[in-house]
Parts: structure tokens; sequence; C-alpha cells
């Protein structure tokens, strides 16, 4: 009989991430939706236009390349938006994301909300094995609030935070600082989310998409911040580095952690371990640069996820060193085009 060799095709790697600079790349955060119900100023114009719904990927397809990475040797995974809570459905692809918590190949399922459905979802998400969630929150001031956000209502994000926790949901508060709108109200932010057993982030303002004003009136660095607020509190450096963008202080009189999320101040990409997934599937390896890979049409050419495989090896092939952030006078466009809403932050 002879031997006839079959044909191989080649089998998907389903080797680590690893990208040209040795980053292994364990976090994946995947804009669910491009809308949200706020307006925060530095984030959207008033009359921004959202996508078609028709270009979204489905709740299935956001399952089915998010389980590719997490065959990948992705361990974190982050839902976000847009405002992730106001897509219809979330909840049910949080629920099918659980399963690789329960089968342990993921760690952590988390999302990073406005607060303003958190009252609704707490307890689903709790059931779901969400841990901990960020909200962002850029003032405790009621009509302050209102600016910002130009529609958002504090009230009903302060019954979201209590409902989460309520619920055993760790909340972290991330707060952009802005000058002349919340600066004044840094240190009280730090006591106050302290006080409430959150850890809170400031964040500097990021030179994504076009809004309705000038970013560089309302950009505040966070080295002045930081110095403010040493002058009222005790900030001693934590050597924890989560592989994310932030850095951390521990805050003797508070007993709590701040951290501080400074792009434009301070390079944080030389331990990136992240990309982000777009609601129309496009993958963006930085976020501060244009280069993106579709793998919406990669998927949807084949049933079995062979090429999407593929995709994401070429896509993390191409990942860039690190993002060119520039806020100044000289330079009136926005570094990035796409707003912070498409890719989620
Ligand atoms: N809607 C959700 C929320 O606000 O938490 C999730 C998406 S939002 C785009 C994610 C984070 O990005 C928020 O903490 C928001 O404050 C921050 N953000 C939005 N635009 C930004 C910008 N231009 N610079 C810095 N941070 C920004
Ligand atoms: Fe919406 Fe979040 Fe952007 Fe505010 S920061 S407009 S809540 S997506």
């Amino acid at each position: 009989m002879l031997d006839i060799p079959t044909v191989q095709r080649a089998a998907p790697s389903k080797a680590g991430l690893v990208d040209p600079f040795g980053r292994h790349v364990t976090y994946l955060r995947v804009s669910v939706t491009d809308r949200c119900d706020f307006r925060c100023v530095y984030c959207m114009a008033e009359d921004m236009q959202f996508l078609p719904k028709r270009d979204l990927l489905t709740l299935e397809e956001l399952d089915r390349i998010s389980s590719a990475f997490v065959e990948r040797g992705v361990k974190r995974l982050r839902l976000t938006g847009g405002e992730p809570l106001v897509r219809r459905n979330l909840m049910q692809l949080v629920r099918r994301l659980s399963r690789h918590l329960e089968s342990g190949a993921l760690q952590e399922l988390t999302l990073t909300t406005n607060g303003s459905q958190l009252a609704k979802f707490a307890d689903e998400l709790a059931d779901c094995g969400v841990r901990r969630i960020n909200v962002s929150l850029d003032t405790m001031d009621p009509e302050r609030f209102r600016r910002i956000t130009r529609r958002g209502d504090f009230a009903t994000v302060m019954d979201g935070i209590r409902a989460a926790q309520a619920a055993g949901i760790r909340i972290k508060l991330n707060a952009v600082a802005l000058k002349g709108v919340n600066e004044d109200e840094l240190s009280e932010m730090v006591r106050w989310s302290h006080g409430q057993g959150m850890d809170l982030t400031l964040i500097e303002t990021m030179p994504l998409g076009e809004i309705d004003e000038d970013r560089t009136d309302r950009y505040l660095p966070l080295s002045v911040v930081r110095e403010r607020l040493s002058r009222e509190f005790t900030l001693s450096d934590l050597p924890e580095r989560t592989g994310g963008p932030a850095r951390y202080v521990s805050v003797t009189e508070t007993g709590g952690k701040l951290g501080f999320i400074t792009p434009m101040t301070h390079n944080f990409c030389e331990g990136c371990n992240r990309v982000r997934l777009t609601c129309t599937g496009t993958l963006f390896m930085c976020l501060g640069q244009e280069d993106a890979a579709d793998l919406r049409s990669v998927m949807r050419s084949s049933e079995s996820d062979e090429a999407l495989h593929r995709a994401i090896d070429a896509a993390i092939a191409r990942k860039p060193k690190g993002h060119d952030f520039v806020i100044d006078r000289t330079t009136s466009r926005p570094s990035v085009s796409r707003h912070m809403s498409v890719t989620g932050g």
C-alpha cells in the first residue's frame, strides 16, 4: 500500500501573543458600542455622529473574537465603550464570557462605565463573576457633573456606585484632571473615594478626536497635580505595575491608593500588554496610533477561526513601540482623529 501523506492545512498557532518588542499581550479591551448616554466635554462633541447599528458586531461575534484572544493567552478582558451598559442585551455577552472565568482561562472580566446604568445591572454583573469595575467620575459636585457630562445625573451614578458595592464589586474611580474645571476638588476626591473604600486614578486629557473646545485650555499635567497633592498628603510610590499605564502611590493619611495615568508627561508604552477591539471588529494595537486590523471581515469569511488567528498574529506583529501624543498650541488637530469612545480608553 502506498503511503500517501495527508495534506495538512497549517494548524493555527495557539501560542501566546508576543509583539516585536517582546511584550506579551495578555489584556484585551473591547469597546462594545461607540454610543453613550453622556457627552463628556473632553471626550465627545455635543452632536456626535454614531455608527449605524448595522455596522456593529453582534454579541455572538464579539464573543467569538474575544474568545479567540482568550485562547491565545489573554487573561484580562475589559468591556468598555462608549458606555458599555447602554448596549442592548450586554448581559448576554457578559454571561457568555464568564465561562472563561469558570474554566480558569481568564483571570478577570471587568468593565469601565460611567455608572448611569449600574444600579440596574450590578447584581447580575456580580453574578457573572465581575469582581471589580472602573467608574468614571470627574467631580463630586452635581452641577459640575451636569456641565462636564452635558446630560448625566450625579445622584443616579451615586446610586449605581452604592449598588455595585452592595453587590460585592470593588470600585476604582477614574477622574480626568481638567484645568479650571475640577482641579480645586481633586484632594477632596482623594479623601472621599478612599473614605468609601475606593481607589482613585487621575488621568491626563489625551488628544483623541475633535471636540467642541480646545484641549490645550483644559490640559492639566499630573506632575502639577501630584506636587499640589503632596503638600496635603504623604504620597509614597508603590512598585506595583499592572502592565497598564497607571503609576500608583499610597496615601498615608487615607490609607488608600492613588493612580496617575500620564500619557502626556510620562510615556507609559514600554510595558504595554494590551490591544483594543472596537465594536466594528477593528483591532487597534495602540491607543495612540492609527494603524489597525480589520478582524470583522476575516472572521465573517469563514466558520473556522483559523484565518482569524492568523489575522491576530499578523496584527500583533505590527504592534508599534508607542504613541506620539502631543497637546500644544502649535497643533490644533488631535494627534489621533478617532474619539476615545471608539476604542474605550
Ligand atoms: N463610558 C465609559 C466611562 O466613561 O467610563 C467608558 C468609556 S470612556 C471613553 C473610558 C475613559 O476614558 C473614561 O474614564 C473617560 O474619562 C476617559 N476619557 C475619555 N476621553 C478622554 C480623553 N480625551 N482623554 C483622557 N481620558 C479620556
Ligand atoms: Fe461617554 Fe465615557 Fe465618553 Fe463620558 S467619557 S462621553 S461617559 S464614553
